[in-house]
């Protein structure tokens, strides 16, 4: 199998064949043309397929090590196709700090549907093995947990998964690392899905998600939700995303050299009290870090002491832009408490550890040193 920058480069995207463009097209079509009744290129109608988007399924497949990939409007639309799979009834493991997003969806619109929800710490394999029940279906996590940066072990969670039931279906939110630094299906995973707005278009210019699965029935579900529930991504969107790939591993590297830089700095300042990033000697899974992933990416977390000192500290920002999302070229630097965790409330974020203090940088790709002389002259203003 090629490396993974050529596959990332020309999976899915031979040169077109009536044109020789090496870019695949933007197919702006809604419909396709058929010589006779039943006989057709293979596109009918592009709600169930488009050759810009199966040009990005295929690629995406490839990155993941899946036999099937399956794009949607956005990260929150893939995890809605996803518990499609599941019936009145079931039961589902989700992680305790998973995004934001996918919580609400759990149990403000599908517990509506009667299936159940239990929310454990999946970083510790007994908790995990005890929510399983007859009836779990599903088991879905994030690793490392945003913004703690709290690992789960994949190989053990897809052992302690497949023993209670082999059918069961261990689902990990790839976005923070990427297929880049971390391959859940080689680690025993069944699916993968990504909200592709942050690191594989990697320029925050478009939204979108993906479903990677590893069984004929992902495949086909996926397909047929695609179809009945229209929730797809555009062929311009898809077009950016595969754009965006091509630079994916260039990119990941960047990335992670500026985030260690950047981690050590901001350890070894004094206005800083604490630091969350698995590359960390001191991160206290620095050892399964560097045994499931090829590298820590720039997500890091860090504790200012106060809300009044983090935003001063944030106020002071010139290069870093104080924005939510992640993954893009740029420095985003955010606020979980009042941002992306302001919706859960004080307790939930009390107990997940989440203190008013914490500020979240994503690191970008910019020059180093201009970072470091931002976030130093912001840090040595306190
Ligand atoms: C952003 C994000 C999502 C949701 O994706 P959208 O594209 O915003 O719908 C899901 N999971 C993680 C880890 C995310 O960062």
């Amino acid at each position: 199998m090629a490396g993974f920058s050529t596959r990332a480069i020309h999976d899915g995207q031979e040169p077109d064949a009536t044109t020789g463009a090496v870019n695949v097209p933007i197919y702006l079509s809604s419909t396709y043309a058929q010589e006779e009744i039943g006989k057709h290129k293979g596109w009918e109608y592009s709600r169930v397929s488009n050759p810009t988007r199966d040009a990005l399924e295929a690629n995406l497949a490839s990155l993941e090590g899946g036999t099937s990939a399956h794009v949607f409007a956005s990260g929150m639309a893939a995890i809605s196709a996803m518990v499609t799979l599941l019936k009145t009834g079931d039961h589902v493991v989700c992680g305790e700090n998973v995004y934001g997003g996918t919580p609400r969806l759990f149990d403000q619109i599908v517990a509506g549907y009667g299936i159940e929800f239990s929310y454990v710490d999946t970083s510790d394999p007994v908790a995990l093995r005890a929510a399983l029940r007859p009836n779990t279906k599903l088991v879905h996590i994030e690793t490392p947990t945003n913004p703690l940066m709290t690992l789960t072990d994949i190989r053990q969670a897809a052992e302690i998964c497949h023993a209670h039931n082999p059918d069961l279906d261990l689902a990990v939110d790839n976005t923070f690392m990427s297929p880049y630094f971390q391959q859940p299906i080689a680690l025993g995973a069944d699916l993968v899905m990504h909200s592709t707005t942050k690191y594989l278009n990697g320029h925050s210019d478009g939204l979108g998600g993906v479903l990677v699965g590893t069984k004929p029935r992902h495949k086909e579900q996926f397909a047929f939700i695609q179809k009945c529930t229209g929730g797809i991504l555009s062929p311009f969107e898809a077009w950016l995303v595969m754009r965006g790939i091509k630079t994916l591993a260039v990119r990941m590297r960047e990335h992670d050299r500026n985030g260690r830089a950047i981690a050590a700095l901001l350890e070894a300042h004094p206005a800083v009290e604490r630091v969350w990033y698995p590359g960390l000697p001191t991160h206290p899974q620095y050892a399964l870090a560097k045994s499931q992933m090829s590298g820590f990416g720039g997500m890091i977390a860090f504790e200012m002491g106060s809300l009044e000192r983090a935003n001063r500290f944030l106020t002071k920002l010139t290069v870093c832009t104080l924005a939510e999302s992640l993954g893009g070229v740029e420095t985003l630097i955010s606020h979980p408490a009042t941002m992306t965790h302001a919706a859960i409330g004080q307790e939930a974020r009390t107990r997940l550890g989440i203190t008013d203090g914490m500020v979240r940088i994503s690191v970008g790709i910019e020059d180093l040193a201009d970072l470091e002389a931002d976030l130093q002259q912001a840090l040595n203003s306190l």
